[in-house]
């Protein structure tokens, strides 16, 4: 056994989370994709099963009270809460992150009182002087003229990219593409909101989302973070930091299941004024009132629209458990000894320039995955898939692998550097 393989042994023997990889339907396949689609929790079936069976095939409409299917969307998300570091009360499951991302964007342009605000604008001025006691660190400054422009990330995840520049047209901003590290130079007092990514999709950078948040707030600008890639993954501190709004979804590093739905986090004290671009009738203040006027229902079920999916929402409640006594700065401790372990074994088993890595060394910029820069990395994805080591590829020469500590193991990450060495040098 090689050097490395018994270091893997000795690591996996002193991981803490090891026995986490049990409450997991898994098998000899190394998966490192969980930050595409987690796997299943193995206590998903069951629960999905009951829903289906007693509470929809017996209960029937009674469930809506009696099964709790009527609260699932902020009871979920107040499970989510601690592990994005939120208070409870301010996150709301329900919808696609594509839509919550569009909720948020024209939400912050109209805290902020951006050009098609309208009486929005009027109403941050109002109430801005009525909350004034609310946090110094987070608080919105939100000019009532001027503010016309939202500031993109330019390598976004393509579909914030369009909802962004849709966003733009339809509040008449104008749309201002830019990498994250020119964003502190592009803010002014024309920037309305701010829509970043905590870790970067392609290139696993993690951004420095305490130091964005306050220079987009020192602009007077509202900060709206995409969390996909980093919500189970690493500590996120979203109170501590002072977001305004945030969005992510639950089927990568939260295991909810294919399509499970997404979440989004509105500051409390931002809460009142939170004036969604999709007022449904599951955020009116009386739902059942079947009033033909929108009243907006206090608190974050405001970022509710209409019907919730339950069927994914009860999978994704059940897929939850996981968490039970598993601390977030546990899990980060561990993704970047596996990560870093990662790099090791393919600097060692990998032909020399062979593949290059495009995820920073620095832990303060890696999230949970290696991104390896590879010629032909849909053909060494293809082979490794074949061989039982499942990563995936991203257009063109990206070959990306996702780890997720609470089923990943350190003997897993050697087998997959050892494998891919092995396809490098035949190929
Ligand atoms: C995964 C991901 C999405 C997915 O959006 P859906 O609406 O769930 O398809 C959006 N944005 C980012 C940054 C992502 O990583």
């Amino acid at each position: 056994m090689s050097e490395l393989a018994l270091r893997a042994q000795k690591l996996d023997a002193d991981d803490e989370l090891a026995e986490v990889r049990g409450r997991f339907v898994l098998d000899e396949v190394v998966y490192l994709d969980g930050n595409s689609l987690g796997a299943l929790p193995a206590a998903v079936p069951g629960r999905v099963a009951d829903v289906v069976r007693r509470q929809w095939g017996e209960l029937r409409i009674r469930s809506w009270d009696e099964s709790g299917w009527w609260t699932a969307p902020e009871r979920i998300g107040d499970r989510i809460a601690p592990l994005v570091g939120a208070a409870a009360g301010q996150i709301v499951v329900g919808d696609s992150t594509s839509v919550n991302v569009f909720k948020a964007l024209v939400g912050a342009v109209r805290l902020a009182g951006g050009p098609s605000g309208g009486s929005s604008a009027d109403s941050v001025a109002g109430s801005s002087a009525g909350s004034a006691a609310g946090s110094v660190v987070g608080s919105v400054v939100g000019s009532s003229a001027g503010r016309d422009e939202i500031v993109v990330d330019a390598t976004t995840f393509p579909t914030d990219g369009y909802i962004a520049e849709s966003a733009a047209r339809m509040t008449g901003c104008t749309l201002r593409p830019v990498t994250p590290d020119e964003v502190p130079g592009v803010l002014s007092e024309r920037t309305a909101a701010v829509l970043l990514n905590h870790v970067d999709y392609r290139t696993g950078r993690l951004h420095d989302l305490p130091s964005l948040t306050a220079a987009v707030h020192a602009a007077g600008a509202v900060a709206v973070w995409d969390l996909c890639h980093s919500a189970g993954a690493l500590p996120v501190g979203l109170d501590e930091h002072g977001v305004d709004l945030a969005v992510g979804c639950t089927y990568k590093y939260l295991n909810g299941g294919p399509g499970a739905p997404a979440y989004l986090y509105v500051r409390s004290d931002l809460q009142d004024r939170f004036d969604s671009p999709l007022p449904g009738w599951n955020s009116h203040a009386e739902p059942f009132g079947m009033r033909s006027a929108y009243e907006p229902a206090a608190g974050a079920l405001r970022g509710r629209v209409g019907t919730p999916d339950i069927l994914s929402m009860l999978a994704l409640e059940a897929a939850l458990d996981v968490w039970d006594g598993v601390s977030i700065e546990a899990v980060r401790a561990k993704s970047l000894a596996l990560t870093d372990f990662f790099l090791e074994c393919v600097a060692a088993y990998a032909p020399a320039g062979r593949v290059e890595s495009v995820t920073p060394a620095a832990h303060a910029e890696r999230g949970s995955q290696v991104a390896l820069r590879c010629d032909d990395a849909g053909d060494v994805m293809k082979r490794l898939i074949e061989r039982g080591v499942v990563g995936d590829f991203r257009h063109p020469d990206v070959l990306r692998f996702g780890f997720t500590p609470l089923y990943v193991g350190f003997s897993e990450v050697e087998r997959a550097a050892r494998v891919l060495g092995e396809i490098l040098a035949a190929g």
